[in-house]
């Protein structure tokens, strides 16, 4: 065999004592549900502890959108604040300035044409107001007649805008943003009056330029107080002045009073915020492409004509406010991943260790469950054993007491198929193959298993049993085709008790409660070497049982059935003849003279003779018939189915294998004779055994009364009767 270590051939039986049971901690999962449930719940856990890690970063999102969202609104409306307060200013300097050349247009002063005293309030009143870059007065023909700057004095400006304007008004009035040459050239506003007498006649005007840089001052102090108070000194602020149409009077960027249009600038904010309810809007700006909230306010100066309005308009960079909540978002995000990822590592930990104490519980659960099952089997297979002693002692036949053997073997076992092979004599000729679940391909594989002589040998010693596993495998080691057998595994044992051999039980192809091919267990092994023992001596005891009861049947001397077994045997075949309807013969067959025999040789040469009668009437009857020793040297055939006609040559052959042969006895050859007397029972007239006998005795009698070594025939019952009245007289 090429592979051995398939061939589980054990020389002893196996001893095992009892599996311990674990007292393990009963868990209340089962354990082929645990890695399932594992599985889902760590990725269960592991998803929800990253869902709740994104749900708080969305939240963090959240707020910050939220807390941008309220910065940005906060800053728009400290913006518009800021500049509608710019506004005001604005509106207020301009108006002062207003009034101040309104009320000088009036004053004495003016009217008294002294150009040195005009001349030093005039600069008195620039001291006052740094807003004005420059104040004149002059004369009905435009000369001025007094300025704040001495340069200017004694020039002609009759053909100026304003002195032109001045002539056709009746009180002060503000002109829009232009070039001035009293400011040197830079953009300004012009605040002009008329001088009128007491009678209306025009004495001459009044011009003060006020410079933008005065008004961006008002800007500049307001982009100060912003960064002050809301924000920081490095925040990006900026501003732009712009007239009516959009175009630049004053821009912080530039640091300039300027003429560029808000479109040329590239600020849509100019245009739309005539449509913006808020008062500010965020928007992308086009020059720097930051992104920006701009706030705006507007400055109505009356007091021109047409009434200017001005628009104030105020940036900061959206960053320059968001950069501290930023920064701040940063650190939480930074703080929240540091929080997250040691939780998420902590929760993977708690994870393994759980999955570990899983582990360790199933471990655990699956031995507590294992030892619970090899102690159930082991209770199973000692009730099986205490039902097999108990049906096995109490079982009279064989035949019942053998297939009992095989079934509780296979059910035991699990096995799907057995075979058991019974030896009925020493010769080991099978006479008997019982099998159950098998079909022809496995009982043809169970008697031709390929295997070697040892683990035949193996199968036949007492106490001894052949188990094999993987056989599929085995089949192909040994070159056989795979479908070569449908058996997996096998368990045999032999049958025998006290040396004697009764025969093999073969079991093959073990299987799980699922259905699943299995192989035989160690346990298994030794319920069967424990039911076969227990079915050894119970055959055993049968036989003893079966010798006994033949032995009380029997005449020990001739070995022939006695009195009373050959009276049953006849009585048993009348009945079965009444049913049957055929006749049977009785014969009585008596020895001639055997008392000489006796008294001439001795007794035991008269027992060789009764021997040797016996047997010859048994060589002579057929296999149905039956001879018994109903006397010292008196035979009682029975012969089934023989009639009237045949009575005579049946009779004479039996007389004929006595008388015609001499005896070989130690006294030498005797010839002994035979008288047989015979009668015949019909079913059409059934006779009792009684009544029979006595009809072959009287025809014994009447062959002895002839003379002896003969035969004769009472073939009715009436004779008896006739020669009984005879007799009587
Ligand atoms: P008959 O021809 O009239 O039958 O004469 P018989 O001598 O055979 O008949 P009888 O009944 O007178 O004698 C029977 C004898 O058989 C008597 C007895 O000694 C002998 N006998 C009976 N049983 C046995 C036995 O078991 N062994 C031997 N050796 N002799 C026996
Ligand atoms: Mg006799
Ligand atoms: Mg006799």
């Amino acid at each position: 065999m090429e592979n051995q270590t398939h061939i589980a051939a054990t020389p002893e039986p196996a001893r095992g004592s009892p599996a311990p049971v674990s007292t393990a901690v009963r868990v209340s999962f089962t354990t082929n549900q645990f890695p399932a449930w594992m599985n889902r719940h760590q990725t269960w856990l592991v998803s929800m502890v990253s869902i709740i890690a994104l749900l708080a970063l969305l939240c963090l999102g959240w707020t910050a959108r939220t807390v941008q969202d309220r910065l940005v609104q906060s800053a728009g409306h400290s913006l518009v604040q800021a500049a509608t307060d710019a506004a005001s200013k604005f509106d207020m300097m301009i108006l002062e300035r207003y009034r101040d050349i309104q009320l000088l247009s009036t004053a004495p002063i003016t009217h008294g044409q002294n150009p040195e005293m005009l001349t030093k309030y005039l600069r008195e009143l620039v001291q006052a107001h740094p807003a004005y870059r420059w104040i004149g007065v002059t004369d009905s023909r435009g000369r001025i007649i007094a300025a704040t700057n001495m340069s200017t004095t004694s020039l002609d400006r009759s053909q100026s805008h304003w002195f032109q304007l001045a002539r056709t008004i009746t009180g002060a009035r503000i002109l829009d943003v232009q070039v001035s040459d009293e400011s040197g050239g830079t953009s300004a506003i012009t605040v002009i009056a008329p001088l009128h007498g007491p009678d209306g006649q025009f004495l001459g005007a009044i011009a003060a330029v006020v410079g933008i840089p005065s008004l961006m001052q008002i800007l500049d102090d307001t982009m100060q107080v912003l960064k002050n108070i809301e924000w920081t000194e490095e925040s990006h602020i900026e501003y732009q002045l712009l007239n009516e149409n959009g175009d630049l009077i004053a821009d912080s960027a530039l640091r300039q009073d300027g003429s560029l249009s808000s479109k040329q600038l590239g600020l849509p904010s100019g245009i739309l915020m005539g449509i913006n309810a808020r008062g500010f809007l965020e928007e992308t700006h086009l020059r720097r492409g930051a992104s920006v909230i701009t706030a705006y306010a507007q400055v109505t100066i009356a007091h021109a004509d047409p009434t200017l309005r001005w628009n104030i308009l105020i940036r900061v960079d959206r960053d320059s406010i968001l950069a501290p909540i930023r920064s701040f978002l940063v650190k939480l995000s930074f703080v929240t991943v540091l929080i997250i990822l040691p939780l998420l590592g902590l929760v993977v930990g708690m994870i393994k260790a759980l999955h570990g104490e899983w582990g360790t519980a199933k471990r655990e659960f699956e031995r507590a469950t294992d030892a619970e099952a090899a102690l159930t089997k082991r209770t199973e297979a000692l009730h099986t054993l205490v039902l097999a002693a108990q049906t096995f002692s109490a079982q009279q036949n064989l035949d019942g007491l053998l297939r009992q053997f095989f079934l509780l073997a296979k059910e035991n076992t699990g096995a799907r198929y057995a075979a058991l092979e019974v030896y009925h004599d020493t010769s080991h000729n099978g006479t008997q193959f019982l099998t159950a679940g098998i079909d022809d391909a496995a009982a043809h594989a169970i008697r031709t298993l390929p295997l070697e002589q040892v683990a035949w040998e193996s199968l036949g010693q007492e106490g001894c049993a052949l188990r094999l596993a993987h056989l599929r495998e085995h089949w192909a080691a040994l070159g056989l085709p795979a479908d070569y057998a449908p058996m997996t595994s096998f368990l045999g044992v032999s049958i025998r008790c006290q040396g004697q051999f009764f025969g093999r039980l073969f079991l093959a192809n073990k299987l799980k409660p699922n259905g699943l091919a299995n192989d035989f267990s160690e346990l298994d092994e030794q319920v069967v070497l424990t039911l076969a023992a227990q079915a050894g001596t119970a055959i055993q005891n049968l036989q003893l049982l079966h010798e006994s009861k033949e032995q009380a049947r029997h005449d020990p001397l001739t070995e022939l059935l006695n009195h009373s077994a050959i009276l049953n045997a006849l009585t048993q075949e009348l009945s079965r003849a009444e049913r049957n309807r055929h006749p049977v013969a009785v014969l009585i067959a008596d020895l001639d003279h055997f008392k000489r025999v006796n008294d001439t040789y001795g007794h035991p040469v008269g027992d060789t003779v009764l021997r040797e009668t016996a047997q010859r009437l048994r060589e002579t009857a057929r296999s149905y018939d039956h001879v018994g020793r109903v006397g010292g040297e008196e035979f009682l055939i029975i012969v089934p189915n023989c009639d009237l006609r045949e009575l005579g040559e049946c009779a004479e052959r039996f007389r004929m294998a006595i008388s015609d042969m001499p005896f070989d006895t130690p006294s030498g050859p005797l010839t002994i004779t035979v008288s047989i007397g015979a009668t015949v029972g019909f079913p059409e007239q059934p006779l009792s055994a009684e009544l029979l006998r006595k009809m072959a005795d009287y025809a014994l009698y009447r062959v002895k009364s002839h003379g002896r070594n003969g035969i004769d025939i009472v073939p009715h019952p009436h004779i008896l009767v006739t020669e009984q009245m005879k007799k009587t007289g």
